[in-house]
């Protein structure tokens, strides 16, 4: 028996020794091989490696004027989001409210006409790599719209928001962000009891392990500012601020919440190289999930 133990001892003593060479082995290799080993890299030994990630992601959309970009109010080109993206070889997550995808919302998402419905929009998103996540389908705040038609209601507004989304990208969501993060932990319950996942801020008493919450970066308070206050500029160091503040606290994985808007766009187009610079890999947020926190089940 004791000579039993012992072998086992040995074994895993050995076992522990062959990891730690694996490990070292990992470590080095992707000290050389650096961005090249994303896809390896979240894949295999995620816990390994303190890697810097963003899963960007977009609210409120589809916008058609902002993936596809327009004139600007100058006359001169307004970029385009999806082409910023291309550019950069970046993908992204998209919540996206249902009811712009009906065809009765066509003339409202073509009041500033880029010749593309809203549907449209969403698949080209859809076709150049980037995920379609659920924002609900008519952005009703969950506890307004508890109180006035009963909370029954509000899973029906997110499942006809899943079920028209997944008639355009053939894949029901699997993240549901609710209106403006008003959530309780009942209704939480039920959400993910039909199989998504909540996305949350942390506020007040609901706090969320950091690499999994919400981390809003206001841009539609700095859109309202006037233009002598640069919004621009208050949106790229808001964020940049964001980041320093969570890697002060060993925080190296972050969900950036945006929103289509074309001061988003203009500030993403110095904030993604800047934040490349500083060593940020970009991925899509099923992809990110997998690496920072996955599935229990
Ligand atoms: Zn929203």
């Amino acid at each position: 028996m004791e000579t039993e133990t012992s072998r086992v001892g040995h074994v895993f003593g050995a076992r522990i020794i062959c990891l730690a060479a694996v490990a070292l082995a990992f470590l080095n290799s992707s000290a050389r091989t650096g961005a090249n080993t994303e896809g390896a890299q979240a894949q295999g030994a995620s816990s390994l490696t303190p890697r810097k990630l963003i899963a960007l992601t977009f609210d409120d959309g589809p916008r058609p004027y902002v993936l596809v970009g327009r004139k600007s109010e100058e006359g001169g080109p307004a970029p385009g989001l999806l082409d910023l993206l291309d550019r950069e070889k970046v993908k992204a997550t998209f919540f996206v409210l249902g009811f712009r995808l009906a065809d009765a919302a066509n003339d409202y998402c073509r009041k500033i006409d880029v010749g593309i419905n809203c549907r449209e929009a969403v698949e080209e998103e859809h076709r150049r790599g980037h995920e379609i996540e659920n924002h609900t389908y008519g952005h009703g705040p969950f506890s307004r719209m508890k109180e006035r038609y009963g909370e029954e209601w509000t899973l029906n507004d997110i499942d006809r928001a899943s079920r028209i989304i997944q008639s355009v990208t053939g894949e029901r969501p699997r993240y549901v962000r609710p209106p403006d993060w008003d959530i309780w932990p009942e209704l939480r319950e039920r959400i993910e009891a039909r199989g998504y996942s909540v996305m949350m801020k942390s506020i007040g008493k609901t706090k969320e392990p950091p690499a999994r919450e919400d981390v809003d970066t206001q841009d539609y308070i700095f859109t309202n500012l006037p233009e002598s206050k640069l919004p621009i500029e208050t949106l790229r160091k808001y964020v940049l601020e964001r980041l320093e503040q969570r890697e002060r606290k060993g925080v190296y994985t972050h969900i950036l919440v945006f929103h289509e808007l074309p001061l988003s766009t203009t500030a993403l187009g110095t904030l993604i190289p800047e934040l490349k610079q500083h060593g940020y890999q970009f991925l899509l947020l099923r992809d990110y999930m997998k690496v920072v926190a996955p599935a229990p089940k």
